[in-house]
């Protein structure tokens, strides 16, 4: 018998934890624990550090410290993205070899300005192509940079349409989508996959560890409702499961927008300097 739940917390160890991430921790965690698994949920805490140009041990050692101070508890040991970059290598070579990627050489310049030059005038997500052979060859001998994008025209080519693409939302998306929702891999357009500094880029590894964790509840916040269209077509392409998400609300501040860890104020950090308990949070959470 195998657990029925199974979920996680996944941060980025970028800056300290605020609020909005306290939410989330704890929506997991409570769902975890209300779930009607005859063995019991399981919570899991993942730490995302892929990128290595913006994350930092001594943030996964604050958030760590964070979450056990706000009585949240999860399973060890911890999986540590950077620990695994071999395994998301080989799920990009694995996509690589089947003609599902394509080298990119274009600048976050040039890219905007390839979106912006769009025929219907609107932003939209960018599409493109490989480079004619010879081109790509002495670009790559010139050692000039490049990130790995997946082509959706491959992409639809290779699954014969995205129409049979669905997941199921238990929460809610941020225009109320409930229930099967169908997938729109176009959203994100030829999402990057890989980068030269970063060897692996966010949608990938997600995908690669929810699976290997047997993660069966992804529940996280509505910002990364559109990722679920991106990631939901990456688990049809690599042959893995998909889960049921449960995206939940934002929360805002009393200014109205959302928590970000730009906000300096407001991290658990703070709040405990100036005396709040944990069990204080959590009730003004709703917990
Ligand atoms: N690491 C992501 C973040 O901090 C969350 C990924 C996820 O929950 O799927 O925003």
């Amino acid at each position: 018998m195998t657990n029925t739940f199974v979920t996680r917390f996944a941060p980025s160890p970028t800056g300290y934890l605020h609020r909005g991430h306290a939410f989330s921790a704890l929506t997991a965690w409570e769902a975890a624990r209300a779930a009607p698994d005859p063995l019991g949920g399981r919570f899991l805490l993942r730490i995302e550090d892929i990128d290595r140009t913006r994350c930092r041990p001594e943030f996964e050692a604050a958030l760590v410290e964070d979450l056990a101070w706000l009585g949240v508890s999860w399973e060890t040991p911890v999986r540590r993205q950077s620990d695994h970059l071999e395994d998301y290598a080989g799920a990009l070579r694995e996509l690589a070899e089947r003609g599902l990627l394509y080298r990119c050489f274009k600048t976050r310049k040039e890219i905007a300005e390839t979106i912006q030059s769009a025929p219907h005038g609107a932003m939209e997500a960018y599409r493109g192509e490989p480079l004619p052979p010879a081109e790509e060859a002495r670009r790559i001998e010139a050692g000039e940079p490049y990130a790995w994008r997946l082509s959706l025209d491959h992409a639809e080519r290779t699954l014969g349409g995205f129409d049979t693409l669905s997941f199921v939302e238990e929460g809610e998306g941020p225009n109320g989508e409930h229930g099967v929702i169908a997938a729109r891999p176009q959203i994100g357009g030829d999402v990057v996959l890989a980068r030269k500094d970063v060897g692996v880029a966010y949608h990938l590894a997600v995908v690669f560890d929810d699976a290997l964790q047997g993660i069966t509840h992804v529940v996280r916040g509505q910002d990364l409702f559109e990722a679920a269209h991106v990631q939901r077509l990456l688990q049809a392409l690599l042959g893995l499961p998909t889960p049921i998400y449960r995206h939940h609300r934002l929360l805002t501040g009393p200014d109205g927008k959302r928590f970000a860890k730009r906000d300096r104020s407001e991290t658990l950090r703070d709040l405990r300097e100036q005396g709040k308990t944990a069990a204080q949070i959590r009730t003004e959470l709703g917990f």
